[in-house]
């Protein structure tokens, strides 16, 4: 009862200040919520409107049908038997084909920064296996010498990876999955709702009171409290991913070894950040985008992701965390990021 009076008021207010035109706010509009463990990683999918259940049920068996399709962990998925053909062609099918192509045009983008063939390297960190250690310099450098995309060959519906190369799509699945479950959400015409896989976000329209989604942007330093935030995105109709390095990591001899690594040494990249989150518009595509980059980013380290994003090749913005205690905000976020004063962190905005 009290639920229904509220929402009758806000509807009241809506109409008045002008606001019924955007859409009309049923105080009774259906929504569900599910919370789903796939991809090793906690997701959250929140669905309004009349086809809600729908959506957000259709959404977790498609998670659960990339997972197997592409988990490096899966002996059965597409991706493990790419890895395991030693050097024979495998038939998979399109979508394997066009990520491929989609993984292999980023790491051209990015000069190498992004690359999924990084996988040996992961693997050697320990990073698949939860055994963590620090390799030896040459298993670093044996294993280097498979890395560079110029290693992973497509041809008619066959894909190869040269011996000794191996391929990890946990750069970009999880945005890949994102761009998927947006589809799912708008063929069922979902007004608004907002989907969590880790840090990668889609928000969706509105919400129920007509006020954008608050995304928080995660302290690195923090990483263990849920509200440790350096600041909070007001966005609507986006995808906003990060990537860090307080994902997952471990810590030997005082020193801390976190799971993106940078292709170019073999190393957990040292680039100065210690979060990258690229928020971009809900278009088809772009959740794949934002994970590919903020991975990339976080390689490239504070000057070369401003130059990049300068370039103006993609069309994204980003906040940067560094590890000297600053947040670095692109242009295009300006009215749409919320500082936390109580973090300690300096703001400092960018065109
Ligand atoms: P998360 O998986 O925590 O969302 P990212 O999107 O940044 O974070 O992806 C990190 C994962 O991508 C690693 O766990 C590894 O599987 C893979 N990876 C690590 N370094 C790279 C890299 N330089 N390029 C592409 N993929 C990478
Ligand atoms: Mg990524």
């Amino acid at each position: 009862m009290r639920a229904k009076r509220i929402g009758a008021l806000l509807l009241a207010l809506a109409a008045v200040s002008g606001l019924a035109g955007c859409g009309t706010r049923d105080p009774d509009e259906a929504q569900e919520s599910i919370q789903v463990i796939a991809m090793d990683t906690a997701m959250v999918f929140t669905a309004y409107g009349e086809r809600s259940t729908r959506a957000v049920y259709d959404a977790e068996e498609e998670v659960r049908r990339l997972d197997a399709l592409l988990s490096r962990t899966s002996e059965s998925s597409e991706v493990s038997m790419l890895n395991e053909a030693g050097g024979k062609a495998v038939p998979v099918g399109a979508e394997i084909c066009g990520l491929l192509q989609t993984a292999a045009d980023y790491a051209q983008a990015t000069d190498g920064a992004f690359d999924i063939t990084i996988a040996p390297l992961v693997s050697a960190w320990g990073f698949t296996t939860d055994s963590y250690q620090v390799p030896a310099q040459e298993e670093i450098d044996g294993l280097l010498a498979h890395v560079g995309m110029e290693h992973v060959h497509l041809s008619g519906g066959d894909a190869s990876l040269d011996e000794g190369t191996m391929i990890d799509l946990g750069g970009i699945a999880k945005g890949y999955a994102a761009d998927q479950v947006a589809e799912i959400f708008r063929s069922r015409q979902v007004p608004r709702g907002k989907i969590e896989l880790g840090g990668n976000i889609l928000v969706i329209g509105d919400k129920p009171d007509g006020t954008a989604w608050r995304v928080g942007i995660q302290d690195p330093k923090r990483a263990d409290a849920a509200d440790g935030l350096v600041g909070v995105l007001n966005l609507m109709d986006a995808f906003a991913v990060t990537s860090g390095s307080y994902q997952r990591y471990f810590e030997q001899d005082g020193k801390i070894y976190h799971h993106i690594i940078d292709p170019a040494t073999g190393y957990p990249a040292d680039s100065g950040l210690t979060s990258v989150t690229v928020v971009a518009d809900s278009e088809p595509g772009n959740g794949t985008m934002c994970d590919a980059l903020s991975t990339a980013l976080f390689v490239m380290g504070e000057e070369k992701a401003l130059d990049f994003w300068r370039s103006g090749r993609y069309d994204f913005q980003l906040v940067l965390v560094t590890a000297d205690g600053r947040v670095v905000v692109t242009g295009g976020l300006r009215d749409s990021f919320v500082e936390l004063e109580e973090s300690g962190y300096e703001y400092e905005y960018v065109s």
